[in-house]
């Protein structure tokens, strides 16, 4: 169920809303749009009745949210969901959603200090806004490389500090989501991960935004009910992140499905980038994809970049060499426009890559 307030309601007649909701033993799930405040009903098994309701000052009409998902549906927020970063000393604010391309780059996995920062100063210097690099790996092999943990958080605030790149890296259980959640900006449940519901639903009880990957076989459905998860426990911003799913192609490793991008968008307001990494599993193929995915309308794009890929501890083919990451940004510098977006750069910072 979700309750329309009137374009001029007050925040009393909302928190009034909210508190009738509440009393009745549901959650209520005020959602700022630009015309209007929304309040989703979630707890309730069946119909709420909606008389009461009706009757309070301030509200337009409760209508039923047909859908399965609610809080990630349109018919509950029209407005596209804009994730705000603030500015970061010198270094300018971001966002993901919105007229602006959000790109996230860097390596699979923290590997040292040296690695990490060589890395990041190509990424910052090429004008990303968001550094990723795992801490806590989810492989297929119990004998692969697992990530260097609390070290890699350390290393990556470092980063932040340095180069005024935000923080994406994944959490792959409720112990090391406590962990990155205080060192990283952006919270991954990866893509092994999306059903999760137990990390789900602690995700959702932080105030951190969450970049939730498809799993690697999820209908559209089933990948919106995993935000639903995260949302239902209050924390709204949450980024999706198409990185491919299994097919019978064998040319790639995964098949790159950016029909997902209009499909989702049509049904959500959530943001959603494109991971071409994962998503072909091959460096030649990054690019292409990139490009494409940011013609189909994508929010931004996740990508793993690496200075010496032969050498990576995980992911080192589909990494690409920090000279195609520039060009990567150049080329969907240009594209950009056409789907009425636009590619900040940031601060270009003078440094020893440069
Ligand atoms: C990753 O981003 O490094 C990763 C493990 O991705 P996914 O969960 O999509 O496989
Ligand atoms: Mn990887």
């Amino acid at each position: 169920m979700l309750v329309v307030m009137k374009s001029h309601a007050t925040p009393e007649q909302i928190q009034a809303v909210c508190d009738h909701i509440e009393q009745l033993g549901f959650r209520a799930h005020p959602l700022p749009g630009a015309q209007r405040t929304a309040i989703g009903i979630t707890g309730n098994q069946g119909e709420v009745d909606r008389g009461n309701i009706e009757e309070l000052s301030g509200v337009a009409e409760v209508i039923r949210v047909s859908k399965p998902y609610k809080l990630a549906s349109r018919d509950v927020k029209e407005e596209d969901t804009i994730i705000r970063f603030p500015a970061l000393g010198s270094h300018p604010g971001a966002t993901i959603g919105g007229r602006d391309l959000a790109i996230v780059a860097g390596p699979c996995s923290i590997e040292s200090r040296d690695q990490a920062f060589a890395i990041a100063e190509y990424v910052a210097q090429a004008g990303a806004q968001f550094f990723r690099g795992g801490a806590y790996k989810p492989r297929t092999s119990p004998y692969a490389f697992q990530g260097l943990g609390l070290e890699a958080l350390r290393i990556m605030a470092d980063i932040r500090s340095r180069f005024g790149l935000r923080i994406v890296t994944e959490a792959i259980d409720n112990e090391s989501l406590e962990l990155v959640a205080e060192y990283a900006d952006v919270i991954q449940i990866g893509a092994r991960n999306m059903q999760n519901f137990s990390l789900l639903k602690h995700a959702g009880k932080l105030r951190k935004p969450v970049l939730l990957k498809r799993g690697l076989s999820a209908t559209l459905e089933e990948f919106l009910m995993s935000a639903e998860y995260i949302m239902s426990e209050g924390n709204y911003e949450v980024i999706l992140c198409e990185r491919g799913v299994r097919t019978f192609a064998d040319h790639a490793r995964n098949t790159l499905d950016l029909s997902i991008i209009p499909a989702i968008q049509r049904v959500s307001h959530l943001p959603i980038l494109v991971d071409p990494s994962h998503g072909t599993g091959k460096r030649d193929s990054v690019l292409p994809m990139a490009r494409a995915a940011v013609a189909t309308g994508c929010d931004g794009i996740l990508v793993e970049v690496h200075h010496q890929p032969e050498k990576a501890l995980s992911d080192g083919p589909q990494s690409i060499y920090p000279a195609q990451f520039v060009r990567m940004m150049d080329e969907i510098q240009q594209i950009a426009p056409i789907v009425a977006r636009s590619l900040p750069r940031g601060i270009r910072i003078e440094t020893a890559a440069g």
